[in-house]
């Protein structure tokens, strides 16, 4: 019988996990437990780290699972490498259920960069005004130009002090639209956008804010990820989760 494990903490991963309770299959939900309320999902949920590639290994094979979806966030590395290497110990099929990445389009002003760390080389040294919409993780490295003003938006109140001296915290829980986004760089008189390339509709609206305030952007591109199947949509993930398991590897 199908069992699946969901590796989750996207919008998609919330969809899914709506489809595959709709369809009665057996699944559990994982979360990494990074913020404080998670949306509760319509099935079993787990949250936590499991300790590892092959502590991975183990809770599906403990867990009797015989399928692993990997609907983490496209800059989530660690979870997802580990979850190749898991289910190529395991002879688990794994399917990755990845938004794709956004391009440019006209009127766009983007610098793309390899890293956090390329993104605060490519801000500027005169001080600014930088929504940097990259996510609680990863802010430290800014800290190097201390000199602008930061904008942060954040799904939880920050716990502990933040690495940067000048900084603005808005608490809020996507999806956006680009009008409450363009509203919130003007008001902010944001002069910089500096974002993760996640891909998907509600994390773009401050990328169409940007486009329509004719700001410019530091778009940090996804990081490398071993080699694995993907698709973009949950009617997908059903379709595989039908055939695939008689095709070990996929
Ligand atoms: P990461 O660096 O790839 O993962 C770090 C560790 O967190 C993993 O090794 C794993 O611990 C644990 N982990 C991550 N996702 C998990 C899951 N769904 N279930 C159980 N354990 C998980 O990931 P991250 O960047 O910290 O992101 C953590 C979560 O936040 C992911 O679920 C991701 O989808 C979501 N998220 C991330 C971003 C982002 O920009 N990175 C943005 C929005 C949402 P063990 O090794 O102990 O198993």
């Amino acid at each position: 019988m199908t069992r699946v494990l969901l590796l989750g903490g996207t919008t998609e991963a919330s969809l899914l996990a709506q489809a595959l309770a709709q369809a009665g299959i057996a699944a559990v939900f994982s979360y990494a437990g990074r913020t404080g309320a998670p949306i509760a999902q319509p099935l079993p949920t787990r949250i936590g780290g499991f300790g590892g590639a092959e502590a991975m290994a183990k809770a599906l094979r403990e867990g009797g699972f015989t399928h692993l979806v990997d609907a983490t966030h496209p800059f989530a590395a660690q979870i997802s490498a580990n979850a190749v290497a898991a289910c190529a110990e395991t002879g688990t099929p794994l399917i990755a259920l990845q938004r794709p990445a956004w391009t440019a389009q006209d009127g766009d002003r983007w610098t793309r960069v390899a890293d956090t760390a390329a993104a605060v080389a490519a801000l500027p040294d005169a001080p600014a005004r930088v929504f940097l919409a990259t996510g609680k993780q990863g802010l430290l490295p800014f800290a190097l130009k201390s000199q602008h003003q930061y904008l942060l938006r954040l799904v939880d109140p920050p716990e502990a002090p933040l690495p940067l001296p000048h900084a603005s915290v808005v608490i809020a829980r996507g999806p956006f639209d680009a009008e409450g986004d363009k509203a919130l760089m003007i008001g902010h008189r944001i002069t910089h956008l500096v974002a993760k390339n996640a891909g998907g509709l509600g994390a773009e609206a401050k990328l169409i804010a940007a486009r329509a305030l004719g700001l410019p952007v530091i778009l940090i591109d996804r990081p490398t990820l071993p080699p694995r199947s993907e698709v973009a949509s949950v009617a997908e993930v059903i379709d595989w989760l039908s055939h695939a398991g008689t095709e070990r590897g996929v």
